[in-house]
């Protein structure tokens, strides 16, 4: 089944972000998990969740990726700034547990000069001290998103995720297996070519990191040309990818039973056309 979907705005609560994904003809989303700039989290509704995941089952939403706010950097510079991302993320693994199997989307964050390994080793120990603290793995699968490399950003490439993974796992006190969000604008400005090289850039990330572990794909044009590091969205053909290529990125056999969440600059008609275009170009399945 196609599993496409956008982000969507949490103010009405989870009931309504369903609702309205349905009604957009989403049967995923994502959303914010609090201000993306700011700090504080609404208390969850318990009422609404459970109205929630009831409508999800019933209609088939689902999975759904909640989003750390921007402001989150496990890489920061400053102490102040860690302890904001590291108390934020475990606030928001808590709270994801309530709806059991999501996906939690994080930007392993900004070196802001500390050099990219440095970067690695405060994203990962972040990560360690948060699981290491629960007496049993999360039901949420944490998702590294991959960077288009904007200033000190950590990510851009497979292989600084890849560290970032082998510096968390062995270090935590029970099984545990974190996945990644690849979005297709940010590893074009990046600098992959996931135009015209996308088979190759599949292998690269299965050699480096593992096809398996790859778990949404954020399905965006990009506003620059590849490799620019800008971290621009387009909408779907309006950019420099190209519609051509992102029809083959929901059809590519080791992608397309992928979740798919559109992050393109669009308001909710603008987003029910994009699925609506994408749907009528998902091919069958061979
Ligand atoms: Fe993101
Ligand atoms: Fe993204
Ligand atoms: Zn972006």
């Amino acid at each position: 089944m196609f599993k496409i979907g956008c982000h969507l705005s949490s103010a009405g609560g989870y009931l309504a972000m369903g609702q309205t994904a349905r009604s957009i003809g989403a049967n995923v989303f994502q959303f914010f998990t609090r201000n993306p700039r700011g700090g504080a989290a609404k208390p969850m509704d318990r009422n609404d969740v459970r109205d929630f995941i009831a409508y999800a089952n019933r209609e088939g939403i689902g999975p759904i990726l909640a989003h750390a706010p921007y402001t989150l950097n496990a890489a920061g510079a400053e102490a102040r700034v860690r302890e904001f991302a590291e108390t934020t993320m475990a606030d928001d693994l808590k709270r994801l547990e309530l709806t059991p199997g999501a996906l939690y989307n994080f930007h392993p964050g900004c070196h802001m000069g500390q050099g990219t390994d440095k970067g690695v080793e405060l994203i990962a120990s972040m990560l360690v001290r948060i699981l290491s603290r629960l007496d049993a793995p999360p039901s949420t699968t944490i998702l590294l998103e991959t960077m288009a490399g904007k200033g000190t950003e950590v990510g851009r490439t497979f292989e600084e995720l890849r560290a970032i993974i082998d510096a968390v796992e062995p270090k935590l006190p029970f099984p545990y297996r974190l996945g990644v969000c690849l979005d297709t604008c940010h590893v074009w400005d990046g600098g992959y070519d996931v135009a015209d090289g996308l088979d190759d850039v599949i292998a690269e990330f299965d050699s480096v990191v593992g096809l398996d572990r790859l778990k949404a794909v954020h399905l965006n044009d990009s506003m620059n040309v590849r490799g620019s590091h800008k971290d621009r969205h387009a909408c779907i053909g309006k950019g420099k990818i190209g519609v051509d290529a992102l029809v083959r990125v929901i059809n590519h056999p080791r992608l397309r039973d992928l979740p798919f969440y559109l992050e393109t600059p669009n308001d909710l008609d603008g987003y029910r056309a994009e699925i609506a275009f994408l749907a009528s170009r998902r091919a069958p399945v061979r």
